[in-house]
């Protein structure tokens, strides 16, 4: 592949349709921001899945070349911060939904956006972490900046097969916690009690509307499921519990009352990535390196795919059939 031909996954807009197929671009299409990079390696997120199939409203500008994260090298850049060479990771920023994202072999992005890679992360591992394992880093901080230790009690997680679910079971397990998985699917559990899980949360109840308390079962959660589910967890609060609320894998709506807050003190800490202040990210990355285990980390990710096979990749992950992350090789044939 020439240095100024390369290939990208493009989504165009046709009658209405997202239509997703891999283009050969040129240096001169990519959009006019300060850094180029040469990527190596993407994710496939809940929201990419969503972008890639139309079957979610992410996109914000057409064409679009979706992939809200990626990692690789700096080409060129007139930002001094970022010499050529500087291996760099992104995630954020609306990059993938209003800014051209990761699946591409070049791609030129706003330097503020960029993070330098962390000591002791390759490329490949930073986006086997991904948006899905940072966030996850975000909700243990957001959990430990709340006062919640090992000794707190027990941590449920839902979504636990999920990428975030999945990522937040190990950095918890590697921190001490006691870890309780909510998994919608029997078939998961193996998986998830190798990331560190030593029970389920699963029954029926799940699908009903929680009273406005329940018994009290959690000190602390990670929720990335929102909706029915979130307003149960809420319920089950311990006195003084806290969760960190990240995703809507079940719905973006919450019915729930005041009662967990006013009457058993729960909090309830709403965690995004894409916004996030670069000092906040950068110590993230800083404390995945040390409390994710790389060994558990590739037993998380399932599948790496190319371009070509992104958008089956996404079919599967709306239709709940991946566990843990899919990492996309965009140099891959
Ligand atoms: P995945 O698709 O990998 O995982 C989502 C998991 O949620 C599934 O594996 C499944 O868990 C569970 N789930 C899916 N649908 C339902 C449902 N209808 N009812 C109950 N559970 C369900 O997605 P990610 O882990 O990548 O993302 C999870 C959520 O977090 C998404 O909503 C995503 O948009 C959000 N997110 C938010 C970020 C932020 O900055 N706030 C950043 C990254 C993601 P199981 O298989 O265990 O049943």
């Amino acid at each position: 592949m020439s240095q100024n031909r390369f290939q990208a996954l493009v989504l165009r807009e046709e009658d209405k349709k997202t239509n997703a197929s891999i283009e050969e671009l040129t240096m001169d299409a990519l959009p006019a921001e300060d850094t180029l990079v040469k990527v190596d390696y993407s994710t496939l997120n809940y929201k990419d899945a969503l972008a890639v199939t139309g079957k979610g409203k992410i996109v914000r500008t057409w064409p679009m070349v979706p992939g809200i994260d990626f990692s690789g090298t700096v080409v060129e850049s007139s930002n001094p911060k970022y010499q050529p060479g500087t291996q760099v990771v992104l995630t954020g920023w609306s990059v993938g939904e209003k800014y051209w994202g990761g699946y591409s072999q070049y791609q030129r992005v706003n330097s503020d956006w960029l993070v330098p890679l962390p000591e002791g992360l390759s490329t490949r591992e930073a986006m086997m972490i991904g948006t899905a394992g940072f966030t996850a880093m975000l909700c243990v901080n957001a959990l430990e900046n709340a006062n919640i230790t090992p000794q707190s009690g027990p941590v449920l997680v839902t979504g636990a097969a999920g990428g975030v679910g999945s990522v937040a079971v190990a950095i918890l397990k590697k921190r001490g916690y006691s870890v309780t998985a909510l998994t919608g699917d029997i078939e998961k559990h193996a998986y998830v009690s190798q990331l560190g899980a030593t029970a389920f949360a699963d029954g029926p109840q799940w699908q009903e509307v929680p009273r406005a308390l329940e018994g009290q079962r959690w000190a602390a959660a990670i929720d990335t499921v929102g909706s029915k589910v979130l307003a149960r967890v809420l319920a089950e609060m311990d006195y003084g519990g806290v969760v960190a609320a990240c995703g809507l894998a079940g719905g973006a709506d919450l019915t729930t009352s005041v009662m967990p807050f006013i009457l058993r003190s729960v909090k309830l800490i709403g965690v995004d990535s894409v916004m996030l202040p670069t000092k906040d990210r950068l110590h993230a990355w800083q404390r995945i390196v040390h409390d994710l285990p790389m060994e558990v980390l590739r037993g998380i990710t399932a599948a790496t795919v190319s371009l070509n096979d992104v958008k089956n990749a996404a079919e599967d992950m709306l239709g709940g059939k991946l566990k843990g992350r899919v990492l996309v090789d965009v140099n891959a044939a």
